[in-house]
C-alpha cells in the first residue's frame, strides 16, 4: 500500500463559461459534502479554462472549500510581449495549486514539444503549482507494439537534468490518446502496463524514493463505471478526467472511488 494521496483531476478543456463553471464547483462540492467525503482519501481538483479560474476562487474561497483548482496550460516567460499566454504569477495570483502541461491536444495543435513541456513543468514547479505532465501514445503506436518505450522517452526528454527531489513533486498523467474523449478506455490491465513502465523509469532514473513518492495517473474514458477497477492497479493514483468531470454527480462519484 502506497502513502501516495490519489487524485482526481477533472480537466474541464474548452467547455464551461464562468457562469456554468460556478454552477458545476458548487454541485461538484455539495455531491462530496453530502456523501461525507473525506478529501484526505482522495483530492479532488478541478482544471477549468483561465476564463473561469476567477470565478472557481471566488467560489472556492467564499465556501471555504477543500476542492483544489488549477490550469489547462501555462506560459514559459514571466510577464511581457506574448500575446494570448498566461503567466505562473497570473496564476498563483488567482490561488491555482495545478498546472497541466503537455495534453496531447496541446501537443498535437499546438506542435508542443517534449522539452518546451518539460520547461513549463519547470515553470510551474517554481512557481509553488504542482505540474500535471501528460504523455501518451497515439493510436500507430500501440498497434507498432512501441508505447512504453515512447511514453518513457516523453518523459525522460521533458525531464531531463531535474533533480529527484524536485520530480517527487509532480504528477504524471497517462494518457493514451485513442482512448481520449472516444469511449473507449484502456483496459486496467492496459494502463497498468505503462503506468508501472512510468515508476519503474523514474526509479531507475531518480530512485526508489522519487519513484514511491511521485503520483502517476491514468485518463483517457475514465468514468464512474471504470474506476473502481483502474484505482485497483497498484501503479495507478488516480485519474484525469475528461467529459466524466463535466458532471457533477460523474465527478464526484470517482472522487469517491474508495
Ligand atoms: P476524456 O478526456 O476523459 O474525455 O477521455 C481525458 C483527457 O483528455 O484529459
Amino acid at each position: 500500500m502506497s502513502n501516495r494521496t490519489p487524485l482526481m483531476a477533472g480537466n474541464w478543456k474548452m467547455n464551461l463559461d464562468h457562469l456554468e463553471a460556478n454552477h458545476l464547483v458548487q454541485g461538484i462540492a455539495m455531491e462530496l459534502k453530502d456523501a461525507g467525503h473525506d478529501f484526505a482519501n482522495c483530492e479532488a481538483v478541478v482544471i477549468p479554462p483561465f476564463t473561469d479560474l476567477r470565478t472557481v476562487q471566488t467560489v472556492v474561497d467564499a465556501d471555504n472549500l477543500e476542492i483544489k483548482y488549477g490550469a489547462q496550460d501555462v506560459s514559459i516567460h514571466d510577464n511581457g510581449a506574448y500575446t494570448g499566454e498566461i503567466s505562473t504569477a497570473m496564476l498563483t495570483k488567482l490561488g491555482c495549486s495545478y498546472v497541466v502541461m503537455g495534453h496531447s491536444e496541446r501537443r498535437e495543435y499546438h506542435n508542443e514539444s517534449d522539452e518546451l513541456v518539460g520547461a513549463k513543468a519547470r515553470k510551474a514547479l517554481d512557481a509553488g503549482m504542482t505540474p500535471i505532465l501528460c504523455c501518451g501514445e497515439a493510436l500507430e503506436i500501440r498497434k507498432a507494439g512501441t508505447h512504453v518505450e515512447f511514453v518513457l522517452g516523453q518523459i525522460r526528454a521533458a525531464l531531463k537534468g531535474w533533480s529527484a527531489e524536485d520530480v517527487a513533486k509532480i504528477v504524471i498523467a497517462y494518457e493514451p490518446i485513442w482512448a481520449i474523449g472516444t469511449g473507449e478506455t484502456a483496459t486496467a490491465d492496459d494502463a497498468q502496463e505503462v503506468c508501472g513502465a512510468i515508476r519503474a523509469a523514474l526509479r531507475e532514473d531518480f530512485g526508489e524514493a522519487t519513484a514511491e513518492a511521485t503520483r502517476v495517473l491514468y485518463g483517457g474514458s475514465a468514468k464512474p463505471g471504470n474506476i473502481v477497477e483502474l484505482m485497483a492497479q497498484a501503479d495507478i493514483d488516480g485519474a484525469l478526467i475528461g467529459g466524466a468531470s463535466l458532471k457533477a454527480d460523474s465527478f464526484a462519484a470517482m472522487c469517491r472511488f474508495y
